[in-house]
């Protein structure tokens, strides 16, 4: 894939048909009541087509649609070895189609062509296929019960299912939650963020394709504050599965309690400590440092947005990262030489603007960046940025930014890294450089998050699972316990004569 040059990339994207209608009982329909929506591409602001902008009516029917296709047990009731088939075709068929939707996640959400094809598309292709591939081997239980009894341990799906994603990763969110509530036999409705619907509806057509019964997902574009809430406070929505941030996510446990307490799994922000002794590999450690924070523009849940230094390296370490750095200055998304793109509109630009701004206030020194760049582009593209001299307290540490921008935090010994790594709301992710193997392990239990690295950052696949602790969120995605957050465990007690 990235034998094509940005030329090439920029002809097939001339030649994309976008399907802008919502995915609806095995079919593209309008919204019911017509309206739309632009979605722009962030590369250069300008509008790739109009989406549908569906509302409480479009909500109330998916809802109504994917009620009667749980109830008729249509996918509920299919042996688990036959709703392996579907899940593993229709990764095929996204396979099959990686090039176009690389291209429309590249196009919708401003990320590099080479993370969309080497990333989130294989990505999502390794979620779908493995979550089908493990649902024919997950064994319910027999519990140790008096001989003159027999019980039965199931799990059973939840039934009409919620899931609500946000625009950092859409395509690998999406596949997060869909493969395992349907791999568990739900049925589902799907909302994206409204700056980047267009990967999942189209998935939505392949699964079809692939053999799933209408009805069973629907994908409704629409705002999150009308459409989302909707289904949020919806008493017929047994389920609900969320990824985006902490605020959102407080206000749906409170609109679960309002109705019908429909079971709610959130996956939330982060501030993520990374922290560096001066015994590591530094050189490594400085690499993935600048990985850590300015992947994705920084746009990204786990960024190790602290980087927590060994004081007595600090100074040398730090102008080792502003060099790896360098590396990140951002690019047009279609070349695929970029590798960081633009924010994701103007409203995410200002936002890191602004935080650069408070953080010279607060008094952190400015090392590297600051700036918005590539202003004749049309798209909002900022510096890879980075400040020294930083305070836990100060704002700069203490709030997502969700954009390029590094607090660098100085520490004396191994207590005071690990407090300071604690001290925050958060506790998403992080990871810890050293060479001494008892104090790596001794941090890394000790960070309070749900997933930490060990002399690496962003390690992981979908085999482990993925989550946060304290305000990152509840629940997991990835990995058999994902399984966990779509079903009930019923118990059936059988006595003998
Ligand atoms: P967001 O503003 O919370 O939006 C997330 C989703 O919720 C969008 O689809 C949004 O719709 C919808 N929404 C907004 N208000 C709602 C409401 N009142 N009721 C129901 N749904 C509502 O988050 P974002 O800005 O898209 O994403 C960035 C955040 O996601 C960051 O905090 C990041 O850390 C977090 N994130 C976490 C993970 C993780 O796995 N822990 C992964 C990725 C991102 P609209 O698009 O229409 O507003």
């Amino acid at each position: 894939m990235l034998d094509k040059t940005k030329q090439d990339w920029t002809s097939l994207a001339a030649e994309i048909e976008f399907e802008g209608r919502a995915f609806i009982n095995g079919r593209y329909q309008d919204a019911l009541a017509g309206e739309t929506r632009p979605t722009m591409s962030p590369g250069d602001g300008q509008k790739l087509t109009d989406v549908a902008n569906c509302g409480t009516e479009d909500a109330d029917n998916a809802v109504g649609i994917a009620r009667s296709a749980f109830e008729s047990g249509v996918w509920a009731d299919m042996a688990p070895a036959d709703r392996k088939m579907v899940l593993v075709r229709w990764a095929e068929l996204i396979e099959e189609n990686a090039d176009e939707i690389a291209l429309l996640e590249c196009l919708d959400v401003g990320k590099p062509i080479a993370d969309t094809t080497g990333v989130d598309v294989p990505s999502a292709i390794r979620t779908i296929r493995w979550s089908g591939e493990a649902i024919d081997k997950v064994y319910d239980e027999i519990p140790p019960t008096p001989a003159n009894s027999l019980a039965l341990v199931q799990r059973l799906p939840l039934g009409v299912v919620a899931a609500i994603v946000p625009w950092n990763f859409p395509l690998s969110t999406t596949a997060w939650k869909l493969a395992p509530s349907l791999a568990t036999g739900n049925s589902v409705i799907l909302k994206p963020a409204s700056n980047t619907p267009l990967s999942a509806l189209r998935i939505a057509g392949l699964a079809s394709e692939a053999g799933l019964p209408d009805g069973v997902l629907q994908v409704l574009p629409g705002p999150g504050g009308s459409l989302g809430r909707h289904l949020s406070l919806h008493e017929d929505i047994d389920g609900l599965t969320f990824t985006g941030s902490t605020e959102i996510g407080k206000q749906l446990m409170i609109y679960s309690g309002e109705s019908n307490l429909k079971r709610t799994f959130l996956e939330l922000g982060g501030k993520s400590p990374n922290i560096v002794f001066a015994d590591a590999d530094l050189e490594k450690a400085a690499l993935f440092a600048a990985i850590a924070v300015f992947y994705n523009g920084g746009q990204t849940c786990t960024a190790g947005t602290r980087l927590i230094v060994e004081n007595s390296i600090r100074e040398k370490f730090v102008e080792m990262v502003v060099e790896k750095s360098r590396n990140w200055m951002p690019g047009h998304p279609l070349d695929p030489a970029t590798t960081m793109g633009p924010m994701i509109d103007a409203a995410q630009l200002k936002t890191v603007a602004d935080y650069v701004g408070i953080g010279q206030e607060e008094g952190a020194s400015l090392m590297f960046g600051g700036k918005q760049v590539m202003t004749d582009s049309g798209g909002c593209y900022h510096e890879p940025t980075i400040f020294d001299g930083v305070n836990n307290n100060m704002r700069i540490a203490r709030e997502e930014i969700f954009g390029p921008v590094m607090s660098v935090i100085g520490f004396d010994d191994a207590e005071e890294a690990v407090q300071i790594a604690n001290d925050s709301i958060f506790g998403l992710a992080g990871a810890v450089w050293s060479n001494n193997i008892n104090t790596a392990h001794k941090v890394a239990r000790a960070v309070r998050v749900g997933t930490m690295g060990i002399n690496n950052y962003f390690g992981g696949d979908i085999t482990v699972p993925f989550g946060g602790f304290k305000q990152s969120g509840n629940g997991r995605d990835k990995s058999m316990h994902a399984f966990d957050d779509y079903t009930e465990l019923k118990t059936t007690w059988i006595e003998f004569d």
